[in-house]
């Protein structure tokens, strides 16, 4: 007999009322009732009451539970974490942790008085040497188990990329962050670096971006962001990497371009946002233009260099006129 810390242990009269019962359940699914009665009178049945613990990862585990009445929830590593599920009549804990050996992969714990029939590993796989309905059961119960455990993986997986891409974007350009460039300079270091030469840089900022917020208020700010950084995502190939910068600057990495590529590509983008419209009024629009620096990384140099060198170009822009690509 199955012996229980905690709960309290009655023993199973087999009686066609329960046996009925548990004809229902997943388990016992289209077992003969005679071979069921028989399995039966080797059962205990335990009652938890609310709050008790049924499986315990950090405790051995050597048997399994059917739940009769009442309920259970699961909570992953500790007793105060939420609850993953709800597990109802019907349903079996425990069954893992008597095939593998293993401890519990997580706390059941008694959600209210939950009685429960108990099934211990020398009954369960007496189960199922002697019935093909029992173990054939048990492989539809894991493998619906495996499919659970593989869904919640897979959207712990997707809230995981979601909170990275929130850490790494711009939330109103959907570009990447500074932050994200900040981790990408520590990353790239000495052959990391040298392995997308030629590298070029593009530094642009937005022309009297100011006058934008100060004549048409700063959500008309807002959306000449996200234009320029629409058209700059649109003007760049796959490989190449934009970032915002601060306000309206932004920089752009170009893997595998040489300056005078990169200053084509720099001539590209600028007339892609000089030909685009920003809303600004009832049917009245006006256009945009930036001002973009360029610059090639050199042998031994470094990324904030590369990247300041960039800026001091983006500077001569401004200073000769805006609208234009300067080295
Ligand atoms: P220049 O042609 O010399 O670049 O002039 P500018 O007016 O574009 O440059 P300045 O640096 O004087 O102004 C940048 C302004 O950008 C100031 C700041 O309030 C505004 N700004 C920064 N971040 C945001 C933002 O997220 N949204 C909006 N709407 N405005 C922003
Ligand atoms: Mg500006
Ligand atoms: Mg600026």
């Amino acid at each position: 007999m199955a012996t229980l810390k905690g709960a309290t242990l009655i023993s199973v009269e087999a009686n066609a009322a329960i046996i009925s019962d548990l004809s229902e359940t997943v388990l016992f699914k289209d077992v003969p009732q005679s071979t069921l009665s028989q399995f039966l009178a080797r059962c205990d049945q335990a009652y938890f009451e609310k709050g008790e613990v049924l499986l315990n990862p950090d405790q051995n585990n050597d048997q399994m539970y059917l739940l009769l009445t009442g309920s259970v929830v699961v909570r992953l590593h500790s007793l105060e974490n939420e609850a993953l599920v709800s597990l109802g009549p019907g349903e079996c804990v425990g069954e893992m942790s008597l095939f593998d050996g293993s401890n519990p992969s997580a706390f059941v714990v008694a959600d209210e008085g939950t009685s429960t029939l108990v099934i211990d590993g020398e009954l369960l796989w007496d189960m199922i040497n002697e019935s093909h309905e029992i173990a054939r059961n048990l492989l539809y119960m894991l493998s619906k188990r495996i499919r659970t455990g593989n869904a919640a993986v897979k959207d712990s997986h997707e809230l995981h990329k979601k909170a990275q891409q929130a850490a790494d974007n711009d939330a109103l350009t959907g570009v990447h962050n500074r932050r994200w460039l900040e981790s990408l300079l520590l990353r790239l270091k000495g052959r990391s670096i040298e392995e997308l030469a030629p590298l070029s840089v593009i530094m642009f900022d937005v022309d009297h971006f100011k006058k934008f917020n100060d004549s048409y208020g700063h959500q008309v700010g807002d959306d000449v962001l996200k234009m320029v950084a629409d058209a700059t995502q649109k003007s760049l190939r796959p490989n190449d990497m934009v970032a915002r910068y601060g306000g309206e600057e932004f920089v752009i990495l170009l893997p595998k371009t040489s300056l005078a590529s990169c200053k084509k590509v720099a001539e590209r983008l600028r007339i892609n946002v000089a030909s685009c419209q920003v809303l600004v009024g009832d049917n009245h629009s006006t256009g945009v233009t930036i001002s973009l620096g360029v610059s090639q990384w050199q042998q031994g140099e470094t990324l904030e260099s590369l990247i300041g060198n960039a800026d001091e170009a983006l500077y001569r822009a401004k200073e000769t006129g805006r609208d234009r690509v300067c080295e």
